[in-house]
């Protein structure tokens, strides 16, 4: 069997390109609902105006989660179910990172 390597031009914006380590945390600034119990701590936690739980965010826009130097969760292993759907690359994840700018190539 042999594998057919296609090398893609340099300018196509390949989804490689995109990877949490280039980008500046986009989607912690999004409002995160708690749907689930996942052991997020109450500190975290407050009410949206129907009563719901979400992701605290500060005044800066981010989750109250993500640590401000590194922009890492620092909730990983207890981070909201909504946190563990969105994934990298994704239609959505693309669309944050063009509404802040964030472009790697
Ligand atoms: S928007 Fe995408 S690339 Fe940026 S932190 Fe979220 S999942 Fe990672
Ligand atoms: S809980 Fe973690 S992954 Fe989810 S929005 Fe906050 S910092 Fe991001």
């Amino acid at each position: 069997m042999s594998i057919n390597i296609v090398e893609l031009p340099s300018d196509t914006h390949s989804p490689s390109n995109i990877t949490c380590s280039n980008c500046r945390a986009c989607c912690c600034r999004l409002e995160v609902m708690l749907i689930t119990d996942t052991g997020v701590p109450k500190e975290l936690i407050e009410k949206d105006q129907w009563g719901g739980e979400i992701m605290k965010r500060l005044d800066d826009g981010w989750c109250a989660a993500v640590d401000r130097d590194t922009l890492m969760c620092t909730i990983y292993e207890n981070r909201p179910w909504i946190c563990r759907e969105f994934e990298m690359a994704s239609y959505e994840c693309e669309t944050e990172r063009k509404d802040n700018e964030i472009d790697p190539r």
